[in-house]
């Protein structure tokens, strides 16, 4: 084996140690700040963290990575991201700013269904080329762990073929790429013009799609787009029920725009994540806050759209609910890949405190992945996910808005993002 890695010289280590689930409520007030302290990496994961003298003396051939006066943190966990499509959708912005609605960009040929076309008529290679620098652009900013969805293509083959592109991103990238399948992103055109459409989309999604996915191995989890006008709660709890019972974890996209009791139904069926929730009820939350069920909110959506309304991330946290923040990464609502741009609204738009917001991006981020016992943490035993930060204090992170700051990251110990090449040889 080789030379375990010794990470010396950054002003905090910030740890985020302690119980490998999610953190609820109070619990995600404390990032385990540290300083004076190194990381010891050996293979895949974190050895020790621990006084830096005593470290090094122990491990006089350790390999050395100088922080040089640099904050490292536990690499960060996306894990809400739709970064396999083709073509941005850039000319939907100043019509949606001239105060179109959704629904009419939708009818004139825009929206997701745009996307839906346009992956449709792509080579599998081609989003595979199209996809890796979107992936490469989350690692410089410190992303270390990404899920990524299924959803524009809605179809048998579509669908299966967005999910091999991220088997072939996965084989292929030091990062850790989690796939989700959602082909219940919303109901294909093809369908929707049909009378019984919906039931015989739901009976493909359920009969076809997911035992294919599931037999080929190609998703760990199935998520579904529950909102009024797209998939129902009862259309939900199917797809949802299906895809548990043949060996998928279970996401949804809940209470986005509307609450529809859908964070009730994620609690209810022990969904891993409950995501979005700008709309979600009093009910909902305590559902939530009762439940295993994260919540990932996702602020940059809400921002990019122009909408006022962000989900009570205060009254979530108060009430003991787990919240992730995530960066809902997508051609249509959210184009941004810059991790940290997510904990700056994750405090000014979500209220949360840095610590909060780091947490959010760390343990409860792998929690939503169910990750939690071995990803997020940089503690003994955990998987070596590292990021490196130009700041020198923690709460810089939230503070350099729009600022790309992250010199470096590794996961499972190995470099991740480019620039760490050179500093890791
Ligand atoms: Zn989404």
């Amino acid at each position: 084996m080789s030379a375990p890695l010794l990470f010396v010289g950054a002003r905090q280590v910030v740890t985020c140690a302690g119980p490998a689930r999610a953190r609820h409520g109070a619990e995600m007030r404390d990032a385990g700040v540290r300083t004076g302290v190194a990381v010891l990496v050996r293979g895949d994961d974190v050895e020790d963290v621990g006084p830096e003298r005593a470290l090094a003396a122990a491990h006089p051939h350790a390999a050395i990575i100088d922080c040089a006066g640099g904050v490292l943190t536990p690499g960060f966990v996306d894990s809400h991201t739709h970064a396999i499509f083709g073509r941005p959708r850039y000319e939907e912005q100043e019509l949606r700013a001239a105060g179109m609605p959704y629904m009419e960009i939708a009818r004139r040929g825009g929206g997701i269904h745009a996307s839906v076309r346009d992956l449709r008529s792509q080579h599998e290679d081609d989003l595979v080329v199209l996809a890796r620098p979107r992936l490469g652009q989350l690692a410089a900013s410190g992303v270390t762990t990404v899920e990524v969805k299924s959803g524009y293509g809605l179809s048998l083959e579509h669908e299966l073929a967005t999910l091999r592109v991220a088997r072939r991103l996965a084989a292929a990238l030091p990062m850790r790429v989690v796939p989700t399948w959602l082909g219940a992103h919303e109901i294909p055109l093809e369908f929707r013009e049909r009378t019984r459409g919906r039931q015989e989309y739901v009976e493909l999604l359920v009969h076809e799609m997911l035992p294919r996915v599931a037999a080929e191995r190609l998703a760990r989890f199935a998520d579904v787009f529950c909102e009024p006008g797209v998939f129902t709660i009862e259309e939900s709890r199917e797809i949802l029920l299906a895809a548990r019972a043949a060996g998928l974890g279970v996401k949804l996209h809940a209470d986005e725009l509307e609450s529809s009791g859908a964070a009730e139904l994620a609690a209810q069926i022990g969904a891993t994540s409950a995501d979005h929730l700008a709309a979600v009820s009093d009910v909902g939350i305590a559902a939530l806050a009762a439940a295993d069920t994260v919540a990932t909110l996702l602020p940059a959506t809400m921002l990019f759209l122009g909408r006022q309304q962000q989900a009570p991330a205060r009254r979530m946290i108060e009430s003991g609910v787990a919240v992730a923040l995530a960066t809902d990464f997508n051609p249509g609502t959210s184009p941004t890949t810059n991790f940290p741009l997510v904990l700056t609204l994750g405090v000014s738009q979500l209220r949360l405190s840095c610590a909060e917001a780091i947490v959010a991006a760390t343990v409860n981020g792998a929690a939503a992945l169910g990750l939690a016992s071995n990803v997020g943490q940089l503690a003994p035993g955990f998987s070596a996910d590292l990021a490196l930060w130009d700041v020198e204090d923690v709460r810089e992170l939230p503070y350099w808005l729009g600022a790309g700051r992250c010199r470096a990251s590794w996961t499972r110990g190995k470099p991740c993002h480019p620039r760490d090449l050179a500093l890791a040889s």
